[in-house]
């Protein structure tokens, strides 16, 4: 469990965000590239006006793996995690349900909401 007292400050928005049920990124105003995890900087253009806006959640499967031993308490194995990238292109892990594949096409939610315990699940989308 991450509390306020131990919350990155830079990743304070993202945790906002997630409160809020959004996916955050980062913006860069000069060239209108995302980015994720946070930087001062752009990676694209270098630029340093970056601003937090809400992802749309849409993705595709990246990569797949099914885990079979226990890792977190709360969560019994096996469950499948996917390396989605958005269509804004940072990617995210999250749990994905057994009918996607990777190339699929994903939507995004938080299941929770606080720092630390919140868990990104993607499923199919159309
Ligand atoms: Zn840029």
């Amino acid at each position: 469990m991450i509390d306020a007292a131990t919350l990155d400050p830079t990743m304070r928005p993202f945790w906002e965000g997630v409160r809020l049920g959004e996916i955050r990124v980062q913006r860069c105003a000069a060239c209108g590239s995302h980015q994720f995890y946070p930087r001062p900087f752009c990676l694209r253009c270098d630029g340093t006006t970056l601003a937090w806006v809400s992802a749309s959640g849409l993705g595709v499967i990246h990569s797949l793996v099914t885990v079979h031993l226990p890792v977190i308490d709360d969560l019994a194995p096996p469950y499948r995690v996917a390396l989605v990238e958005l269509v804004e292109g940072p990617r995210f892990l999250g749990l994905v349900a057994a009918d996607v594949e990777i190339g699929d096409r994903v939507s995004g939610r938080w299941l929770g909401s606080e720092p630390g315990t919140a868990r990104l699940r993607f499923e199919a989308a159309p």
